[in-house]
């Protein structure tokens, strides 16, 4: 076994992550050994990306590589919104909102402003589960100024004359 893998452990341990996100994920992170010493993983407190079987400690940033024992699926999913690969961070919104974990509502209004603004709408999707004053005040203004695929998104959680959609 080489290091740990958010992206297997999404596409694992979640039943409720639809088989193509998991088929979006894993391709990218497990590389077949035989083409390499081992696979990519991602080091836990820097995100850096090792290659190959990995010692405890991360050659970048010297902390350690894998999550602290214990740490929850949750926390693998929060961190997982910060990953360096968008298809990740994009996943673990969508996990993240399906599980309804609220520590995710503030890295989400984070991410719904990103430049990229497919990642940016990824977060308004996930954002939309969450509601409350704080993200219909984000969506409305999103709504109205964000880039094109961030105003589709709202719309499409936000159906015109619902009450909280768009005006305009
Ligand atoms: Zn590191």
């Amino acid at each position: 076994m080489g290091g740990w893998c958010a992206a297997s452990l999404i596409a694992v341990a979640d039943p409720t992550v639809p088989p193509v996100a998991g088929a979006v994920l894993v391709p990218v992170v497990v590389v077949p050994s035989g083409l390499m010493s081992g696979p990519t993983t991602y080091c836990w407190s820097c995100y850096a990306r090792l290659d190959g079987d990995q010692a405890e400690v991360c050659p970048v940033c010297g902390g350690p590589v894998q999550p602290p024992q214990g740490t929850g699926f949750a926390d693998l999913l929060l961190w997982a919104l910060h990953h360096p690969l968008v298809g990740r961070r994009i996943a673990a919104a969508a996990a993240l909102a399906r599980r309804r974990e609220l520590r995710a509502v503030e890295p989400l209004t984070v991410m719904a402003t990103d430049p990229d603004p497919y990642l940016a709408a990824a977060a308004v999707h996930a954002l939309a589960a969450f509601g409350g004053p704080e993200v219909d005040e984000l969506l409305d203004r999103l709504g109205q100024v964000g880039p094109a695929p961030v105003r589709h998104a709202v719309h499409q959680v936000r159906p015109p004359g619902e009450p909280g959609a768009p005006t305009g």
